[in-house]
């Protein structure tokens, strides 16, 4: 019999990594998909007579519920979030539902349909925040700096709590920022990538950004989806920090995308303040220790190689879809 797995945002960047992954594992994969009025499944497109998509939402219950008595799955992986920081300042009540109480919505739904499915949940170094220690661990407290860290945080003790409470198998990954050339186009690394694209093709001349001192552990969601999987598989349920265990800054990033295309970002490169957020997270670096000594998992790829893929990726995007694309140069 084929294992099966529900994927709840499988629409996004972890999402599509993850059912190409589990695909590829031999899974009958099933994924969560929202209603809207225009089709978004660029990242899956490829995967689309693979995966089985269900029609739900994090905010409505019986949609859960539905999904979970047609899937039978015997693995749940909660990806679906509002996931970007700076909106959740602006729809911090938006956020809280989704990426708060959605999680819990859905181990109810579990808990109620069958509590012997193993959940994921995508919690985040956000959740560490103005940092307490360096590198951090599963062992370092939290405090989160924004609407989404402190909605992750709520998410992350929910799992904990249905584990306890309930003895059920769910696990927070403890992830840190994770990107690739399907990452969302308004984060940093994404953003700068597009960018060069769009200089080095002739489309645009100046980048406006905020804080450049900002240091993040990034790592590739490819090797990061590797984990969620191992974390499901073991005999049982803990939490794991992801991440490279190797922090680079704003600048850095900078200054190897624009490097990797022949470029000196210094010469397009504008400080706009309307970037820097309310509360910032300055430095976050992550120790994976655990997740190397329990799950055999390590990052494969580099930063340097990470940023060089992307540039080169949105460079060959812009080969073809410049025209399309405009419009989102725009964005923050
Ligand atoms: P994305 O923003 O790329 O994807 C989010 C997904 O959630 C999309 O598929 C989106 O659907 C879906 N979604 C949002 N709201 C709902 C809802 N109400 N009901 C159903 N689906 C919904 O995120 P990533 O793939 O980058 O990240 C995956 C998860 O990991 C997220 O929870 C994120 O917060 C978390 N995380 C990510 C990190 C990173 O660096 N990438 C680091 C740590 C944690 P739609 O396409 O319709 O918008
Ligand atoms: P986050 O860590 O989940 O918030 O991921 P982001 O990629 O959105 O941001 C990473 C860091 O880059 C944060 O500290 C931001 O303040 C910083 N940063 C600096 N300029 C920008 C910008 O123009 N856009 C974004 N998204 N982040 C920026």
């Amino acid at each position: 019999m084929k294992r099966s797995a529900l994927i709840t945002g499988i629409t996004g960047q972890d999402g599509s990594y993850l059912a190409e992954f589990l695909l590829q594992a031999n899974y009958r994969v099933f994924g969560l998909v929202r209603r809207s009025s225009t089709i978004n499944f660029e990242r899956i497109a490829h995967l689309q007579d693979k995966v089985e998509l269900i029609p739900g939402d994090l905010l409505d219950p019986s949609s859960l519920m539905a999904a979970l008595e047609r899937s039978q799955p015997q693995e749940v992986y909660n990806l679906a979030s509002q996931s970007f920081v700076p909106t959740s300042w602006s729809q911090p009540v938006l956020t809280g539902e989704f990426t708060a109480l959605g999680v819990t919505r859905l181990l109810e739904a579990i808990r109620v349909v069958n509590p012997r499915i193993r959940f994921y949940q995508a919690s985040s170094s956000e959740m560490f925040g103005m940092v307490e220690e360096s590198p951090q661990t599963e062992r370092t407290r939290f405090y989160p700096r924004s609407p989404y860290g402190i909605a992750k945080l709520y998410g992350h003790w929910m799992t904990v709590n249905y584990r306890e409470s309930y003895g059920m198998f769910a696990c927070s990954g403890i992830l840190f920022n994770h990107e690739s050339p399907r990452r969302g186009i308004e984060f940093v690394t994404r953003k700068v990538s597009y960018a060069v694209a769009r200089i080095k093709s002739g489309l645009q001349d100046k980048l406006r950004m905020g804080n450049l001192e900002a240091e993040r552990d990034w790592g590739f969601a490819g090797d990061y989806v590797r984990a969620m999987w191992l974390m499901l598989q073991q005999e049982k349920p803990q939490d794991y920090v992801v991440a490279t265990g190797v922090a680079h800054s704003v600048r850095n990033v900078l200054e190897v995308a624009f490097g990797h295309a022949g470029l000196d970002y210094r010469e397009y490169v504008e400080i706009d303040p309307q970037l820097t957020r309310p509360a910032e997270v300055h430095r976050l670096r992550g120790d994976y220790s655990k997740a190397r000594r329990e799950l055999g998992w390590a990052p494969q790829v580099s930063f340097e190689e990470l940023i060089g893929i992307m540039v080169d990726s949105d460079l060959e995007l812009l080969a073809c879809t410049a025209p399309r694309l405009t419009v989102a140069a725009s964005l923050p």
